[in-house]
């Protein structure tokens, strides 16, 4: 490989090379500038800690007779064989093959698509390659298809190596990766004192230097076990992950102590409340005891000087919604304004519904902000933000925009909070800084998820809040009974919609799709829709999915709460928070398409009236094993914490976290899930760099968060 050494300069140190620009690199204009920022590279520096996401184990030959399907191997050989076609002919032709030889006279193919004549010109029987690929079976043996193919004259031309393999976009070769992550290798100055976890821990711990580990991880030494390199548990790997979860605990925990010194927006003399007292007469139900206790534990939070930070967990349908109106009636008791957030329209929009009905009978104003609030009406709306006229504010990310600006914010709170990012909760608590007072009081913040959250994550990306728990649902929920039915017996799903219709029940049925694309699930959704509602003429059938006005929806959402509408087909945006209580029978298709947790949301809008509920998850015939096994853990539990668990060994934290929109968590080389053990000795090691080493502290996470500043503004 050759390596380009730059040469206006040599040897920059980190800083330095942050404030390089990328075009200052040998060979990097502005069109490879634009891939690399494409991949968050926005400086040199960035090349450095932009690590392989694999490797490939290019340190041995395997001979033919030791090839495995599937697996990666480096094979050495003479080419025994070519096509019989003339070079004329072959323009036509859309593969080409060839066979090559090793010592046992052992055959391999090797198979290329789409090749140019003067790509194959070199291949010529006797010839000795080296090739590099993927194994698979072919029409008469085994083959490689694409491999990297290198002429050799000589044994000692082969480089035995392990191989990074960076992740790239369009048009950006890997070997031009490698290329510059060198180059900037050979201009960093690794002389320079880079060493900021504390001597001691580097020494306690055993751990490589941060000038080795880094130098490692891009040009790994074969000297080392393969298998510890690939699954990142090198002690290279091992120095850097810990040391990026330090950096990442440093800024929470610093986030956590300037919160002490924050000063709440408005203080409660006492929990007792005429406004909540009145609240609650009206309501048909009392409340569960567990939402007594958080009530008070919320309560008591408002009473101290500084703002509420509070998390409440609570299983889908525990009624998490009363708990977050008995506190924003604190905050209106208190004169200030309150904010609910939820994470899609249509919740938005039933939170508005659930919250008018209740507060109207006690003169509070509800407003309604999401994206499709605009013109007149909007403009209204944020002038009535803006002047205090708007007590409660109920939006979804539109009330993230800067222009929308609170007199008197009192209380934030986050409905749903495992669909939101973590940034987005510090940007809209930063709204209740109000002009006048700026920077000297911060509102209440309430944050909700149904989404439990094993403690270690919690101490990562929650570590600024309390937590409570409503660990008791409201009394008279039946289990709902749930069954997987393939999808040729979708004939007798539809005959057991109609009997349940005619016995005066609602159902569900909801379709999905893998892909992210909500035009395509909207279509899915249409699809379906037109043939149930061919199939079950007598009943009353309607369709809601994103795409539709929000007026629409709200509209065949009611007529649904009304009974007027018998069966709902929807995307997934009933997923979270809708509430139709005499709703009682749910499908889902492709079940298997999603992840758990969010099948138990789904699954959470039945059940929720004294009826008994069922739910029929449908599955297509050519499920796997393991998707069988996962859905039947959505058959035998019913409890969030289990099936949040399961969900995390099988998707990871960033489902679980939300934080998929924001990148927060898209950590360099350390995961949350696979890492967890280190963290609670990352804390320790945070703790005492704060403590004795704040400058050390600074720079850490400066080294793996960016620009400091920035990330404690969002
Ligand atoms: P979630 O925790 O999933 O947000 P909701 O707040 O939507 O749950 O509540 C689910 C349903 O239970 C709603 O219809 C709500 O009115 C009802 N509910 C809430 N608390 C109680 C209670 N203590 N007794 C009876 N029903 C309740
Ligand atoms: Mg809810």
């Amino acid at each position: 490989m050759e390596i380009n050494l730059p040469m206006p300069f040599s040897y920059l140190t980190e800083t330095q090379l942050t404030e390089l620009s990328l075009t200052e690199l040998k060979g990097v204009g502005d069109k490879v500038a634009d891939k690399l920022n494409r991949l968050g590279l926005e400086s040199p520096k960035d090349l450095l800690f932009f690590f392989p996401f694999r490797y490939q184990n290019r340190c041995y030959l395997t001979p033919f007779s030791q090839l495995v399907v599937e697996s990666e191997a480096l094979v050495k050989g003479h080419i025994s064989a070519l096509p019989d076609y003339t070079p004329s002919r072959q323009r036509f032709k859309k593969t080409f093959l060839c066979e090559i030889q090793d010592n046992e006279n052992r055959r391999l193919r090797l198979r290329f698509f789409n090749f140019s004549s003067y790509q194959i010109q070199r291949y010529q029987i006797g010839a000795q390659v080296v090739c590099y690929g993927t194994i698979s079976f072919g029409p008469i043996g085994l083959e490689m298809h694409h491999p990297e193919v290198s002429f050799i004259e000589d044994e000692e031309d082969i480089k035995l190596e392990y191989r990074c393999i960076y992740h790239t976009t369009d048009g950006l070769a890997q070997s031009t990766i490698l290329k510059l992550v060198h180059q900037v290798l050979s201009i960093f100055n690794t002389s320079d004192d880079m060493e900021l976890l504390p001597a001691e821990t580097v020494d306690y711990l055993k751990l490589s230097s941060f000038k080795e580990s880094i130098q490692f991880l891009h040009q790994p030494q074969i000297n080392i076990n393969f298998s510890a390199l690939q699954d990142k548990q090198s002690r290279y790997h091992q120095r850097l992950i810990i040391e990026e979860l330090v950096a990442n605990q440093i800024s929470v925990l610093e986030k956590s102590f300037s919160q002490k010194n924050e000063q709440a927006s408005f203080q409660i003399s006492h929990q007792e409340n005429p406004i909540q007292q009145q609240f609650l007469t009206q309501l048909q139900f009392n409340l569960t005891s567990a939402q007594y206790r958080v009530n008070d534990e919320i309560s008591l939070d408002m009473t101290q000087s500084q703002p509420m930070h509070r998390l409440v967990q609570g299983d889908v349908g525990s009624g998490k919604t009363i708990v977050a109106a008995m506190a924003i009636l604190h905050a209106i008791e208190a004169d200030f304004q309150a904010c609910l957030m939820a994470p899609t329209e249509l919740l938005a929009e039933q939170l508005f519904q659930n919250l008018s009905l209740w507060f109207e009978p006690l003169s509070i104003s509800v407003s309604l902000l999401t994206g499709k609030t605009k013109g007149k009406n909007r403009k209204e709306l944020l002038a009535q933000i803006e002047q205090g006229e708007c007590q409660v504010l109920v939006g979804t990310h539109a009330v993230f925009q800067e222009h929308v600006a609170f007199a008197k914010l009192g209380l934030v709170v986050i409905d749903e909070q495992h669909r939101f990012g973590v940034h987005q909760r510090f940007l809209l608590r930063d709204k209740g800084v109000n002009q006048e007072q700026k920077e000297s009081c911060s509102p209440h913040v309430l944050v909700m998820t149904a989404t439990p959250i094993p403690r270690t994550l919690s101490m990562t990306a929650y570590a600024d809040l309390s937590c409570s728990i409503i660990d008791e649902l409201p009394p008279g929920r039946q289990a709902i009974d749930t069954v997987l039915i393939p999808q040729a017996r979708r004939e007798k799903v539809i005959e057991r919609i109609y009997q349940a219709c005619q016995q005066g029940k609602q159902a569900y049925w909801i379709c999905t799709l893998v892909e992210e694309s909500e035009v395509l699930q909207c279509q899915a959704a249409e699809t379906t829709f037109n043939e149930l509602h061919e199939s079950l003429k007598e009943i009353k059938v309607a369709l809601v999915h994103g795409q539709m006005k929000a007026t629409e929806k709200l509209e065949i959402m009611s007529q649904f709460k009304q009974g007027e509408i018998q069966l709902l087909i929807a995307t997934t945006v009933v997923e979270v928070g809708v509430d139709v209580p005499n709703a009682s029978l749910m499908i889902i298709e492709n079940a298997e398409r999603l992840g758990l947790s969010q099948l138990h949301q789904l699954r959470g809008r039945v059940g929720r009236g004294s009826v008994k509920s069922a739910c029929v998850l449908l599955y297509s015939e050519k499920l796997s094993e393991v998707g069988k096994k996962r859905l039947k853990i959505m058959r035998e539990t019913q409890d969030g914490f289990v099936i949040a668990e399961e969900d995390l060994k099988l998707r990871g934290p960033g489902e679980i976290l939300g934080t998929r929109q924001t990148g927060y968590q898209k950590m360099k080389i350390a995961d949350l899930m696979r890492d967890q053990h280190l963290i609670p000795e990352a804390q320790n090691i945070a703790i005492k760099m704060l403590k004795h080493s704040p400058e050390n502290s600074k720079q850490l996470m400066q080294r793996w968060l960016g620009d400091v500043k920035q990330y404690q503004n969002i």
